[in-house]
């Protein structure tokens, strides 16, 4: 049984995201999305982490090997914990290898028997990520198609509150 873990901040969770859950889940039995709780990152997350996993369990519903947890330790001692043998990461353009490639090693240096592995971008989505999203959403511009159908209605109400 071959147990993988797709780790990310996911805030929110977009179709790049999901493109990579979606392979991911197809080339492993289980696939568990790890919801870092990053409470520093860009400013701290627009959505709680009990929100960003909700969205992910909502948008991966259809895939039935996929479940999601958060986690708020150090990657490999999540993947030990839950015996997952690969960490899957999406590459988008160059400008996130160098980054990937120093968090490969020092994990690897770490838990050498955790495996990462990429799956690259697909075109249309190599320039998307979760803070170009919440930009455009915050000015009003359609995030159609860059996120699921539920991530766009959470991104409305939450961006029309805080107006
Ligand atoms: P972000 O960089 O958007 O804040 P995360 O920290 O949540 O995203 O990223 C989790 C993983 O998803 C990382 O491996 C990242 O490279 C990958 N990823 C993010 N956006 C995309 C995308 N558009 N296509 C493929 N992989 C992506």
């Amino acid at each position: 049984m071959r147990r993988g873990m797709c780790p990310g901040t996911f805030d929110p969770v977009t179709s790049g995201h999901l493109d990579i859950i979606e392979r991911a889940a197809g080339l492993l039995d289980e696939l568990v999305v790890a919801v870092a709780l990053s409470p520093d990152k860009g400013g701290g997350p627009l959505f709680s982490i009990d929100e960003r996993c909700e969205l992910i369990r909502a948008a991966t519903g259809h895939l039935p090997n996929v479940s999601v947890r958060p986690f708020d330790t150090l990657l490999v001692d999540f993947a030990s914990e839950l015996d997952a043998t690969v960490i899957i990461k999406g590459l988008r353009a160059v400008t996130d290898f160098e980054r990937e490639f120093q968090m490969a090693q020092l994990n690897y240096r770490l838990v050498p028997d955790v495996e990462t592995m990429f799956i690259m971008a697909i075109p249309e989505y190599m320039y998307l990520s979760s803070s170009a999203v919440k930009e455009i959403a915050r000015h009003g511009g359609s995030v159609a198609g860059l996120v699921p159908e539920n991530v766009s209605e959470a991104l409305a109400e939450r961006l029309a509150r805080s107006r």
